[in-house]
C-alpha cells in the first residue's frame, strides 16, 4: 500500500530522480541559460516567503525570467532580464521562475509540481512522422 499523504497523490516531487531528469530536459529547452537546481532553489525560497511564483518572459528577448536570490522575498512588479538587461513589468507582483508554469508548491517543505511538461520530439522527427499523412490526404483530393 502507498503511504503517501493524500495531498501528494497528484503532484511530483522534484527531488525524484525520474522527475528531475524530465524537468532538466525541459529546462534545457525552454530556459537554456538556467539550471534546474537554480529554478528549484529559487522556487523553494520564494514559496517559503509566501510569494507568488510565475513563469515570466522577457518582453524584449523572450527569455524565461529567473529571479535571483536577493529578489525572492520581495514584492516585485518590475523585473530586469538577466540576458538582455531589458526592464519589464508584471502585475500582480510575482517571482519569476520557469517552474511557475508547472504549478509549484511546497509539501512538507519539499518542492513539488502539480504538472509535468510535455517534451516535444525534435522538429525534424515530428515533421517526418506527420508529412506522409498530410501528403496522402492531399493526393486523395487532387
Ligand atoms: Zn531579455
Ligand atoms: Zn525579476
Amino acid at each position: 500500500m502507498s503511504r503517501l499523504p493524500p495531498s501528494s497523490n497528484d503532484v511530483f516531487d522534484v527531488g525524484d530522480t525520474k522527475v528531475a531528469k524530465k524537468l532538466s530536459t525541459w529546462i534545457s529547452g525552454v530556459a537554456p541559460h538556467v539550471t534546474l537546481k537554480q529554478c528549484v532553489d529559487g522556487a523553494t525560497i520564494a514559496l517559503q516567503a509566501g510569494r507568488n511564483v510565475l513563469a515570466l518572459k522577457c518582453n524584449s528577448c523572450g527569455c524565461m525570467h529567473l529571479d535571483s536570490i536577493p529578489d525572492l522575498g520581495k514584492r516585485a512588479i518590475e523585473h530586469q532580464c538577466t540576458q538582455c538587461s531589458a526592464v519589464f513589468w508584471h502585475a500582480p507582483a510575482a517571482v519569476g521562475n520557469p517552474l511557475g508554469v508547472l504549478h509549484p508548491m511546497l509539501i512538507g517543505g519539499v518542492l513539488h509540481v502539480a504538472s509535468m511538461p510535455i517534451i516535444a520530439p525534435p522538429v525534424g522527427l515530428a515533421s517526418l512522422a506527420v508529412e506522409p499523412n498530410i501528403l496522402g490526404n492531399l493526393s486523395r483530393h487532387v
